[in-house]
């Protein structure tokens, strides 16, 4: 055998770094200056992950930093298989209904109603764009009248700002959807306007909160302290009318992890709240937010492990429900390549109240268990379990897509969820669509946009 002995070839500084990229995922997204789609793509750089955007039309490329780290791959691969998903139509302006395929599995329809805001967060992404003008109440019944049993998220900005919110509420109940308000809370300080919302139909409200400290919020979105104090008074006032509360938190190194901790022990000793969100600070491509640069990032293992402290268990429990989700989703796709699969949320930890506390629903050798029982497909061991019945509408429905939320809060069930937030600048994933939003890009657009 001889050996030939190449030459190496002459490469160029480009090539290096772009081979020293590790590219998660491809896929398009909107430019922001054109609003043409375009490819995009997904890359870690040195434990950071980075939204690259090149315009071919305006010969630009653009990257903004997303984030740090990057949750595990595997089950957001498998979960693609059924998933909704855009056709690129490179060039286009804006995405149009029609290159949504698989409407069907829609599960969210996010509802920007405004752009406009009552406060003014350094952090924000998205408000203050009000090139695009808000949604009219004939669009939104055109739109809902595509679905039926949705989630109906009313967005902002800040959506409590429209003066005719109860009346947008009425509109997606009577659509036969069920309305969720995304919201600062602010307005949320009367009662009387509480009350209002319930009686137009709301029964969920997912409430922006980063902890219980009045120079958390000055510190982190630069507003002032007393915006704490309207927080607390619409918790207490959500408390009095019995809504089912989502606390959605932002958490920033160096001023608010340690409240982690304190958000889960008052969740324990409140059964109103039903979930927890937490998301990473998100950069929007580095600009300095409030000083906040790289070191103030936690990726989502750091943010599980704070999370898993404060319960007093071991982190690989997101993982074991993950791997259990994933099985349950091979299971599905070999032998009912047919059903519908909707949304299913990795990083996710669900437990339940016992008194004042908080304990996972499953220990770490029930979730072992249950993933050899799918992995092996003998379903018939399954049905020992306690909660098992509970287990398949959780993966099933993506928990809180479904009606079967109250249900599971009236049991005292509680989810902790951890959110990538990469939805600005608009990258879209062709295979992991999992949320339409209804934009102002003109009222024929639908824009999806990446979640998970
Ligand atoms: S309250 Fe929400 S929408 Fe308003 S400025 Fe702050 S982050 Fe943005």
């Amino acid at each position: 055998m001889s050996i030939e002995i190449l030459e190496r070839p002459e490469i160029s500084e480009e090539a290096i770094s772009f081979v020293s990229e590790e590219c998660i995922q491809t896929g398009f997204s909107l430019c922001t200056s054109c609003k043409k789609v375009i490819p995009a793509k997904i890359v870690m750089r040195e434990g950071y992950t980075y939204l690259v955007k090149n315009c071919i039309y305006e010969n630009k490329d653009t990257e903004a930093l997303i984030g740090k780290g990057w949750g595990k791959s595997e089950l957001r691969k498998k979960l693609s298989l059924n998933w909704p998903f855009v056709k690129p139509n490179f060039g286009q302006v804006g995405i149009k209904e029609e290159d949504i395929i698989n409407l069907k599995y829609v599960n969210y329809i996010l509802l920007s109603l405004t752009k406009k805001c009552n406060s003014h967060c350094s952090i924000c992404f998205n408000r203050d764009t009000e090139e695009y003008g808000e949604l009219s109440l004939s669009y939104i019944k055109k739109i809902l009248a595509k679905f039926k049993n949705r989630r109906v998220i009313l967005f902002g900005g800040e959506p409590t700002v429209r003066k005719d919110l109860d009346e947008i509420i009425r509109i997606i109940n009577q659509s036969g959807n069920t309305p969720i308000l995304f919201t600062n809370g602010l307005k949320l300080s009367q009662l009387s306007y509480c009350r209002e919302l319930k009686e137009a139909g709301l029964e969920s409200v997912c409430l922006s909160f980063d902890g219980f400290a009045p120079h958390i919020y000055r510190l982190m979105r630069g507003v002032s302290e007393k915006e704490y104090h309207f927080k607390l008074a619409a918790l207490e006032n959500l408390k009095k009318i019995d809504m089912d509360v989502i606390l959605q938190m932002t958490v920033v190194k160096g001023i608010n992890e340690d409240q982690i901790k304190q958000i889960i022990d008052f969740i324990a000793r409140n059964p109103f709240i039903c979930a927890y969100w937490i998301r990473p600070l998100y950069l929007r491509g580095g600009e300095n937010l409030m000083g906040f640069d790289k070191t103030n990032l936690l990726s989502l293992d750091e943010i599980k492990i704070l999370v898993c402290q404060a319960l007093g268990i071991s982190p690989s429990i997101f993982e074991l429900w993950d791997e259990v989700k994933a099985e349950f989703v091979s299971w599905i796709v070999k032998n009912l390549p047919f059903a519908k699969l909707s949304v299913i949320e990795p990083d996710t930890l669900y437990l339940m109240r016992e008194g004042n506390t908080l304990k996972p629903l499953f220990n770490e050798e029930d979730l072992n268990e249950i993933k050899t029982i799918l992995k092996n497909n003998s379903w018939q061991r399954l049905l020992n379990y306690r909660y098992i019945s509970w287990v398949f509408d959780i993966i099933r429905t993506g928990f809180d897509f479904s009606r079967l939320e109250k249900k599971f809060r009236k049991k005292g069930l509680v989810r902790i969820n951890l959110r990538t937030l990469a939805p600005y600048p608009n990258f879209i994933l062709s295979n992991q669509l999992t949320i339409t939003q209804i934009d102002y890009f003109s009222e024929n657009f639908i824009v999806a946009y990446y979640g998970q």
